[in-house]
């Protein structure tokens, strides 16, 4: 298998989080690229888990160092891809997959030509609304900030090569999960499949060879 990045965009509130998780729980295909982020903790998130969470020293210190695939500053805060938590998955021989918001995955697909990017799209405001609410760690401020970033991010869908509408979880892993599997398989990214091919033709040219005309 030739292993590849898989990236996955959306605005907050679209499920994201949700189907990337169960991908990961139910394929041994995939790995998870722990980001880093300058944002506070939530409750119930655990530090190199969740996210690596840094001071904006210690993430600075990161940028300069080069250490990052991407960075980028989304609601108000920084968030970045360490090279090597990309790098260590694909190195295990399993696609990785990672939550990047739209300017990373600009940058990320820039220094990964052969990633994958997917869409994940809520059926509508009002389920985009409701499940900010519901998730109950925003205030209203934030609620805001959020909204107005995902105004922002839906006029980026263009850049990505799939969009999947998360109207039904069940429904939205399985195209997630098809995604991956068909790419797995496109022609560009079969390994060694010349020499696949090649093989196959030498051997039934022999067959051939028997069979008089
Ligand atoms: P949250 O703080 O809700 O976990 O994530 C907020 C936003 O940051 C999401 O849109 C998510 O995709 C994005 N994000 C998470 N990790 C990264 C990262 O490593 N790089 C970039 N550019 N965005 C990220």
């Amino acid at each position: 298998m030739n292993p590849f990045p898989i990236v996955m965009s959306a605005p907050s509130g679209a499920g994201k989080t949700t189907v990337t998780k169960e991908l990961l729980a139910r394929r041994s295909d995939l790995g998870y690229s722990v980001s880093c982020t300058t944002r506070a903790p939530r409750p119930g998130e655990v530090d190199g888990v969740d996210y690596h969470f840094l001071t904006e020293a210690d993430f600075l210190q990161r940028v300069e160092r080069n250490e990052l695939a991407e960075h980028a500053i989304v609601h108000g805060r920084s968030y970045g891809t360490l090279k090597s938590a990309v790098q260590t998955v694909l190195d295990s021989g399993r696609h990785v997959i990672m939550d990047i918001d739209v300017q990373g995955a600009r940058q990320f697909a820039q220094a990964y030509p052969h990633s994958v990017l997917v869409f994940l799209l809520p059926p509508s405001v009002e389920v985009l609304v409701a499940r900010l609410i519901g998730r109950n760690t925003e205030d209203r401020s934030t609620l805001r900030t959020r909204l107005q970033s995902a105004l922002a991010e839906l006029r980026d869908v263009d850049r990505y090569h799939y969009v999947v509408i998360n109207d039904h979880l069940e429904a939205a892993i399985a195209r997630v999960g098809a995604i991956i599997s068909a790419e797995s398989v496109r022609r560009g990214r079969v390994p060694a499949l010349d020499q696949q091919v090649q093989g196959l033709v030498q051997r039934l040219e022999q067959e051939l060879s028997q069979y008089s005309a």
